[in-house]
């Protein structure tokens, strides 16, 4: 099933998840965005509520005035939610447009530290969206197993300055073609069929491991690379004859690069380099989600503006599925980043 073009946008969803705070920010900040039902945040509220445990004494009386601003999104996420209930919002509802032969894409957005791989890989007590969907994704296939015959398989790349290379077998850099039947693939990278759950696991954590990391000035955690988790799902009747139409579909679920300005950090050199690169895949995919939800746009989508948007050219639009998880922190500590994330994940909107 090559997916249609459609004129559309209800397939764009944009969600925000609030991480709990940490301890360094239960100190000296307060809460600065704020779930206010499941539908709206609040940024910046004007009634400041402490973090932590602390009186709420601690308005600064020489602040600026309060943004106080109040965002809608398909979906708010507190700092209570767990990653099942972020699936169950997100992904749990595309797994089946996959069966049905359509691709889709996820990502999580957001600047560093804010809870994108929590959100998408999480830890062995939580695991994340990519381990609840692919049991979703499980289930679901053994509840056809009579009509039909389905073949998984899934890969794990990362986009790095612009170019991409295999998590799971490294080696050298990949090269994005694009196929008539098959769509666009990365060439080389390796297919992979855990046979268990724990398998994936272990396979999401190694690959995890592989991705490329330089400590920065701003966080030494910090990371510049683009995880691209891919499942790929074939289908055929089961007792049909060996013409049948074999339908194709994949998953793209993406944990991308730290989103806050280079500025943040001493970019200098080949880091400067990087910091740019970053900027312009995240910019491109923005501008293409922008132009896909927007339903009077008639100009053609900008694929081809970056390494990310052309790998997920044929799991963006269409009849594609899409799932933006904007991960922000609650803390004023992180005031211009959650102010960027939102202003980035409400532009991404359906318009
Ligand atoms: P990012 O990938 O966006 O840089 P992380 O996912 O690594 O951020 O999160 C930063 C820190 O906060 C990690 O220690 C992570 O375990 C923790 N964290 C993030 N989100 C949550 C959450 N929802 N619940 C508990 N801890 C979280
Ligand atoms: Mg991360």
């Amino acid at each position: 099933g090559q997916a249609k073009r459609s004129t559309s946008g209800d397939n764009v969803k944009v969600v925000v998840r609030i991480r709990p705070p940490n301890e360094a920010e239960g100190e000296r900040f307060h809460s600065v965005t704020e779930a206010i039902s499941d539908h709206m945040l609040v940024f910046d509220p004007k009634v400041q509520r402490p973090m932590g445990f602390l009186p709420p004494n601690h308005r600064d009386v020489n602040r600026r005035r309060f943004k106080d601003l109040k965002y809608a999104f398909d979906y708010v996420f507190g700092p209570s939610s767990s990653n099942k209930d972020v699936f169950e919002q997100t992904t749990g509802s595309i797994v089946k447009g996959v069966l049905n032969g359509y691709n889709c894409s996820v990502f999580a957005y957001g600047a560093t530290g804010a809870g994108k791989t929590h959100t998408m890989l999480g830890n062995s007590q939580e695991p994340g969206v990519i381990y609840h969907t692919m049991i979703d994704l499980y289930k679901r296939i053994n509840e056809q197993r009579d009509e039909k015959c389905f073949d998984v398989a899934v890969s794990y790349s990362e986009v790095y300055n612009e170019q991409v290379r295999d998590l799971l077998m490294p080696r050298g850099n990949l090269p994005i073609r694009e196929d008539k039947t098959v769509g666009v693939i990365i060439a080389g990278l390796s297919l992979h069929k855990p046979k268990s759950a724990e398998e994936l696991l272990h396979m999401l954590h190694f690959g995890n491991k592989n991705r490329t990391q330089h400590p920065t000035d701003a966080n030494a955690e910090s990371s510049r690379s683009h995880a691209v988790f891919q499942v790929f799902v074939n289908q055929r009747q089961r007792c049909s004859n060996f013409n049948s139409e074999v339908k194709m579909a994949k998953m793209c679920l993406v944990d991308l690069a730290g989103s806050e300005r280079a500025t943040h950090t001493t970019n200098q050199g080949a880091r400067f380099r990087e910091g740019a690169n970053i900027n312009r895949s995240l910019l491109a995919l923005g501008n293409v989600i922008n132009a896909l939800a927007d339903n009077k746009f008639k100009g053609h989508i900008p694929y081809r503006d970056s390494k990310l948007t052309r790998l997920l050219k044929d799991s963006l639009g269409g009849n594609c599925h899409t799932v933006m998880i904007a991960a922000v922190s609650p803390s004023s500590r992180s005031f211009e980043d959650t102010y960027n994330t939102l202003r980035y994940a409400d532009r991404a909107k359906h318009i």
